[in-house]
């Protein structure tokens, strides 16, 4: 039994990396379009919003590079636009129906989003990748996600991340970490977890939109976060 029929999935640039120092690791992309691949043949309804981090990240390129903020910004949701190109034509390749949108139009190369249009699509059973975020400088793509999903009408935002879940404290530098199966939003907010950036948080809380966050890299948790199994960490309202 499904209990989330229509999800969004955020996954980080960063994800697409696997263990490799490669911006995209092919095996790891291959595996990941194989889990999605487990929730659609269950029915499941799926969106993906994608970043760039693996590429660029504008706070970061910033600093750096000494260049303003809102251009590093700029450059980091091209980067994502990237990845979304890759992702649509590595999922359609394997003859899984895939559709890209971006929050801005890129040339004649992604199509502005459209809700109606990425409803339909999803709706009808295709994999709509998300890319640019919001559309503007000082987002992240988690707020990206944040909306997406509310506005695609979806049950669910899973976060899927590299880590399993939300710790306490940094499970890669304590060893008694210990995670949480369930949390309130304000557990997660009075705690300082960073589950997600504070925008995408506020969004989610507004409109019911519960988020499990869980680890892409291990096998059937997709699956058995839509199937309502305890599986990484659930914050809900
Ligand atoms: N970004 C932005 N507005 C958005 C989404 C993304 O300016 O609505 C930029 C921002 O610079 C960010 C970069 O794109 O650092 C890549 O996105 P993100 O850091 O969310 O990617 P992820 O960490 O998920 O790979």
């Amino acid at each position: 039994m499904l209990k989330y029929p229509r999800i969004m999935l955020k996954l980080s640039g960063e994800a697409l990396m696997g263990d490799s120092t490669e911006s995209v690791d092919p095996g790891t992309v291959e595996f990941i379009i194989n889990q999605v691949k487990e929730i659609l043949a269950q029915g499941v309804r799926v969106g993906v919003v994608i970043g760039g981090g693996n590429f660029f990240r504008g706070l970061s390129g910033s600093d750096r590079l000494g260049i303003q903020r809102a251009n590093a910004d700029f450059m980091g949701m091209l980067a994502t636009a990237m990845n979304g190109i890759l992702l649509r034509d590595a999922f359609n390749a394997r003859g899984i129906p895939s559709k890209v949108y971006s929050a801005f139009p890129i040339g004649n190369i992604i199509k502005g989003y459209n809700r109606d249009s990425a409803v339909k699509r999803i709706s009808d059973g295709d994999v709509v990748i998300f890319v640019g975020g919001v559309g503007s400088p000082y987002f992240t793509t988690d707020s990206g996600a944040a909306l997406r999903a509310i506005e695609m009408n979806c049950d669910l935002l899973i976060k899927a991340t590299k880590v399993d879940g939300v710790y306490d404290k940094d499970p890669k530098k304590y060893a008694d970490a210990v995670r949480y199966d369930r949390l309130t939003f304000d557990d997660a907010i009075s705690q300082n977890l960073g589950v997600m950036d504070m925008a995408a948080f506020a969004l989610c809380r507004e409109n019911d939109m519960n988020i499990n966050v869980c680890s892409i890299f291990k096998p059937g948790s997709l699956l058995r976060v839509v199937s309502g199994e305890d599986e990484g960490t659930l914050v809900y309202c």
